[in-house]
């Protein structure tokens, strides 16, 4: 399963031998579970099968598997930072693809935070930092909040995740594109409930 934008999402899609119903299956990044969405309409909409996934609890995104997340491992992930014990192993993915490497890290603390904000910002296939609520991240933006030196981000992201390779323009076009698909989502959902308006009020005057 690829996990990037242009190109495949990273859950599969299941059609019912029996029912002929199309569900979307989403596994953990972390562990082997897995969960169904029923894919209702006429066309899939990816957006609406990420959104169903996280009602039912688990971190979801279209394209990058390893924002996947079931519940177990989510809560393990907040014990995992709670105790924060060198000798104990935080979560480590479920295929063996990205292991960083060995280092010798300034602090536990920190070196932890660094690996989860390049995990959930840092899109190796692409190469490209993503945004949050606040724009786009940077080795610089982690570097500040994480009070570290920006060399030791830039560092742990070149050995354990790969080099940035999108210009900045390609990477704004990116930005936009997801932009534009999260207002998509709001759309399919005023939609949806709007259809539902309609079907009732169809059904409340016989006509349906
Ligand atoms: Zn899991």
């Amino acid at each position: 399963m690829s996990k990037r934008p242009g190109r495949s999402y990273c859950f599969d899609v299941r059609t019912d031998p029996i029912t002929h119903r199309k569900s979307a299956i989403f596994s953990c990044h972390y562990c082997p579970a897995h969960t169904e969405v029923t894919i209702s309409g006429h066309v899939h909409n990816p957006e609406m099968s990420v959104k169903r996934c996280r009602e039912k609890g688990w971190e979801a995104d279209m394209y990058t598997g390893r924002l996947v997340v079931c519940p177990d491992c989510q809560r393990k992930r907040k014990e995992d930072r709670k105790v924060q014990s060198p000798t104990k192993p935080t979560l480590v993915p479920r295929p063996p693809a990205q292991q960083p490497p060995a280092r010798t890290p300034d602090t536990p603390d920190t070196r932890t935070k660094i690996r989860q904000l390049l995990d959930g910002f840092f899109d190796d296939k692409l190469g490209t930092y993503l945004s949050d609520g606040r724009g786009p991240y940077s080795d610089e933006r982690i570097a500040k909040e994480c009070n570290v030196p920006v060399d030791q981000v830039r560092q742990i992201r070149e050995t354990a995740y790969g080099p940035i390779k999108m210009d900045p323009e390609m990477a704004k076009l990116l930005t936009d594109v997801e932009n534009m698909k999260a207002k998509q989502l709001d759309l399919a959902v005023d939609i949806d409930h709007l259809q539902r308006k309609v079907n009732d009020a169809l059904k409340a005057r016989g006509l349906a």
